[in-house]
């Protein structure tokens, strides 16, 4: 059975489990090292990309979950995608991401809490209808290398999907809605990976 692991340190890791669960996968909740051992793939959820730093420093996780994202398929969703990146832009002074995707992203892109927003999108590799995308205090991806691909942009032209190989970062909750065409995508990357 396929095994994928949810960062459960801070955020909405519980809701990643569900569709996980829909789809017959394993859904592991990652709180120590030790949890990451045997995964075929990790989800880094929602939350605050802030505190995701600081509780991951605090207990020694950083390296092991950079070393994790460097050798299997990673997905980070919203904060998720942050902790990601290369580069954060309006981060906190002292905050640190896992630096593994060539990726800048902005933090807070669209404002406040308040400023979330519902918006259709089409994705690469995901077929059928529009797909209805949660943005809650989202940020954008932005100054992507040649190797990353964009997966969907917003219909101003601004990037809120992108792999690049065996990763994966959306500016968007896919865990708060029932559409499980993004996990289905995630996994599909993860059969790929495990070929
Ligand atoms: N604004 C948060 C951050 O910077 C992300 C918000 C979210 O994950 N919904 O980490």
């Amino acid at each position: 059975m396929t095994r994928i692991g949810i960062l459960a340190l801070q955020g909405d890791f519980l809701e990643h489990k569900q569709p996980l669960q829909r789809m017959g996968v394993e859904a592991v909740e990652v709180r120590q090292i030790k949890h990451l051992d045997g995964l075929d793939g990790l989800i880094i959820p929602g939350g605050e990309s802030t505190t995701f730093a600081i509780i991951a420093q605090r207990l020694g996780m950083i390296e092991p979950l950079r070393q994790f994202a460097r050798a299997h398929p990673t997905w980070g969703t919203c904060a998720g995608a942050i902790f990601l990146a290369k580069t954060v832009t309006g981060k906190a002074s002292d905050q640190i991401s896992l630096g593994v995707m060539d990726i800048t992203v902005r933090r807070n892109a669209f404002g406040r809490q308040i400023d979330s927003f519902v918006a259709l999108l089409t994705i690469d590799g995901i077929a059928g209808d529009p797909y209805q995308a949660v943005f809650i205090r989202a940020p954008i991806i932005e100054s992507p290398r040649d190797t990353v691909d964009v997966l969907a942009t917003l219909a101003d032209g601004r990037i809120v999907a992108a792999r690049q190989g065996h990763l994966l970062a959306t500016s968007f909750h896919p865990e708060l809605t029932d559409d499980d065409r993004v996990h289905a995508l995630f996994l599909r990357m993860v059969a790929k990976a495990n070929q």
